[in-house]
């Protein structure tokens, strides 16, 4: 009988009940019992959800207070020293204190925190050494498989693998190699699973979505090894490696050669994990999840698709022996598409989150058992409605169709050379050497916040909001004046958030009202939702930049967000390309800088925050996605004339292997974050041949310390003896929207001071 089954559910709450509890208990308002007795509400409703659809398998243990990783290191006792942690269960303190730190007497700082893959998911990163030990540290698991056993669910306990979780972590010892911690971590996993086995846990699903990348020697043989133990302790239970986010590449044979029950694979995003079966075969005693429906998007799924791409493998396995599910886990979308009332009928109906896609596995699961004609009504319905997606007028714009089509050669060039676009740039300008500036936010206030929440809900008139938004303008510009920042900017107080901002005046754009989904912690987005063709009905941002320009005899930058950057922060729509989307919004984004050109706004900013997180899993497909986002940026950068000063700004430092891309943006100026990264960055941007401007952040803002002028003019000199002087800029690492405004003063005011040091003391050398 072919199952249905899901890697994993949503855990914050239809309701977003998680982060309320969390929220409260953190403030003292509620305690650990309140707590706990929220997060197994939301257990059980994820539950019943799965089974009311007809899951044959749920997963559990997928749950999670804070996030799955540290919930891996809290049961494997493998907490860094400095949380004085007493070696026995890691108690609710503990575990709050590595995700978010402790303040008050015993101050200690949160674990670090990273991208989960190429989503937007952010899990804390373990911290290995060579002297790193584990045991048996709490009995989540155990619990949770209890608790589901008793509300009548059949169980599938969900762990995060040995090798993922190893490979995951960051080590401070250099050269050490993380998996020579193997053989003192797999005593602790196979205690946990010969433990579950005891509990009744007939299927036990072990994760390593590590396995989707690009594997160092040796990883192989550490899975082998793994594998091996932990089939070992399994005892009734079945076991099985689930992957996801990609195909499985290299490690295909190793994978389906362990000695375990059954193999995950996404054939959602790794579609080539169809060919690997084909060409080397699938073991005739193991089962297959068949990771068929996509478990990061929100669309209708085809199911006719789905359904080839099942018979296809039920060529080479048995049916009896293929799982339906989901590509990976629904962590990733939001609960419910019925709990969206503001959303269009149309666009509505052709979304499919969490609670939609259990059906949707379920209905192929039905289809592989009984045949085709089993769920004929539902594919034909099915068919019906992607075909009346893909005609919908809601979804296609002739005109932006056309431009595309016919999109000249040279819509990629700024007109003249770099060098020479700086020439007469630096003529129109007339700045001073190292000039100072900002990278576009100034602290939002609470009253900010409220005027935009009174005035979306109509509770104040757009001329009082705008006026309002003036008022804000005027202060940000004055206050710079006055600290003597050389370009300045307007401040952003109008955005609620940088890709939303744009989302909401461009056509082709959704906002769902309940679509959160995990981010970090109990900090939850709610992604716009790309739907059809994008184009820009008119200006968005024109009337706020000159007016800040008005307001100056100082260039006052236009500040948009890049097209890449709206594209990776946004569901995209799945029936084209990502790379068409982009270059849809690229156009739209290009009328905007082509306004503001014309507006006689003379330097404009294109922020890029997300360029290098939409980075593929894989290498190899690294190249195919820089192309189209270089020429996406550049598309939208030619919209300006090459006397007018193109920026750039990235929230990271992280550039060494994408290099080449970063030259091809040809911005005229970019701003990096470099205020904990050092010298050795610039160094590569020097030898790379980098001569275009460059703004290193020279403090960190998503800290609160201030940093004394010295240390800044010092950092400054050392940049100094690494780049020309004419190319640096003296900015901080990002937008000083979550700053207070006392703490930004203050830095801002020490960074001007800085700057004036380091310029004099270069004019007069001798003193
Ligand atoms: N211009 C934006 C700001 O200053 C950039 C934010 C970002 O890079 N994340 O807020
Ligand atoms: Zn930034």
């Amino acid at each position: 009988m072919a199952n249905a089954t899901i890697p994993g559910y949503p855990r914050i709450g239809k309701n977003r009940e998680l982060k309320k509890a969390l929220e409260g208990y953190w403030s003292g308002k509620i305690g650990a019992d309140e707590l706990l007795t929220a997060a197994e509400d939301v257990r059980r409703a994820g539950w019943e959800a799965q089974a009311g659809a007809g899951l044959d398998l749920m997963p559990v243990n997928d749950f999670s207070l804070y996030d799955q990783v540290l919930d891996t290191t809290a049961l494997v006792g493998n907490v860094p020293e400095r949380y004085g942690w007493s070696g026995y269960v890691v108690d609710l303190d503990t575990y709050f204190a590595m995700a978010r730190g402790r303040t008050g007497e015993n101050d200690i700082a949160a674990m670090e925190m990273t991208k989960w893959f190429d989503t937007n998911y952010h899990y804390i990163v373990p911290e290995f050494h060579s002297g790193s030990t584990f045991s048996l540290a709490t009995t989540k698991p155990f619990d949770e498989f209890r608790e589901a056993h008793a509300a009548g669910a059949m169980a599938k306990p969900v762990l995060l693998g040995p090798i993922t979780y190893l490979l995951l972590g960051k080590s401070q010892d250099e050269g050490f190699d993380r998996l020579s911690l193997l053989d003192r971590l797999l005593p602790v996993y196979a205690e946990v699973i010969s433990n579950l086995a005891e509990h009744g846990a007939e299927c036990i699903q072990i994760d390593e979505p590590i396995l989707v990348q690009d594997l160092a020697n040796g990883t192989l043989d550490a899975l082998k090894k793994a594998y091996a133990t932990l089939a070992e302790a399994s005892g009734n239970a079945t076991l099985i490696v689930q992957t996801y986010f990609d195909q499985v590449g290299d490690a295909y044979e190793t994978l389906v050669n362990l000695p375990v029950d059954g193999i995950g694979l996404d054939f959602a995003r790794g579609p080539e994990n169809l060919e690997l079966i084909a060409q080397h075969g699938f073991p005739q005693d193991k089962e297959l999840v068949a990771g068929v429906v996509d478990g990061r998007n929100i669309w209708v799924n085809d199911l006719t698709r789905s359904f080839d791409t099942l018979e296809k493998l039920a060529g080479t396995i048995d049916p009896d022996r293929i799982t339906v599910s989901t590509s990976c886990s629904l962590l990733h979308t939001p609960y419910d598409v019925d709990n969206e009332p503001d959303l269009d009928d149309e666009v509505k109906s052709w979304l499919a989150f969490a609670e939609q896609k259990l059906n949707e596995v379920v209905v192929l699961a039905k289809g592989l058992t009984q045949g085709r004609d089993a769920v004929a009504d539902e594919l034909a319905s099915n068919r019906e409605l992607l075909e009346g997606a893909s005609q919908s007028e809601r979804r296609h714009n002739p005109a932006v169709r056309n431009r595309l089509a016919n999109l000249p050669d040279d819509v990629v060039e700024r007109g003249q050379p770099a060098a020479e676009r700086a020439k007469v740039q630096r003529e129109r300008l007339n700045l001073p050497k190292l000039p100072t500036t900002t990278i576009g936010s100034f602290p939002q206030t609470g009253d900010v916040r409220a005027m935009r929440r009174k005035f979306e809900k109509g509770s104040i008139s757009g001329e009082d909001y705008d006026e309002f938004i003036k008022a804000q303008i005027r202060q940000v510009i004055a206050h710079q004046e006055e600290l003597g920042i050389d370009v300045l900017v307007h401040g952003e107080p109008e955005r609620n958030d940088m890709v939303q901002y744009f989302g909401e005046q461009l056509e082709g754009f959704a906002f769902t009202r309940n679509g959160w989904v995990q981010s970090y912690g109990s900090r939850y987005v709610r992604p716009p939702v790309i739907f059809g063709d994008v184009s820009r009905p008119e200006p968005m941002t024109v009337k706020w930049a000159e007016y800040a320009q008005s307001l100056s005899d100082k260039p006052v930058k236009g500040m948009l967000t890049g097209p890449v950057t709206i594209l990776n922060w946004s569901f995209a729509r799945d029936d084209q390309p990502r790379s068409e989307t982009c270059r849809q919004i690229a156009l739209a984004m290009r009328d905007e800088v082509a306004d503001l050109d014309a507006a006689g706004i003379r330097m404009i900013q294109i922020d890029e925050a997300a360029l290098r997180e939409g980075l593929p899993l894989r290498r190899d497909d690294w190249q195919g996605y820089l192309d189209w986002a270089v020429e996406c940026f550049r598309i939208t950068a030619a919209g300006s004339r090459p006397e007018t000063q193109v920026h750039t700004h990235m929230c990271y430092s992280e550039f060494n292997d994408i290099f080449p891309a970063i030259s091809a943006l040809d911005a005229d100026v970019i701003s990096i974050e470099n205020a904990r990264s050092g010298l050795e960055l610039l160094k590569a941007f020097k030898e790379q041949g980098y001569d275009k401007g460059i703004g290193p952040g020279v403090y960190d803002i998503h800290s609160p310390r201030i940093p004394p002028a010295e240390e800044i003019a010092e950092n400054l000199r050392a940049t100094l003896t690494v780049l020309d002087v004419d190319q640096v800029w003296v900015n901080p690492d990002c937008g000083l929207k979550t700053r207070r405004p006392e703490e930004s003063t203050a830095a801002l005011t020490n960074m001007v001071a800085a700057a004036k040091q380091v310029r004099e003391s270069r004019e007069s050398p001798t003193r």
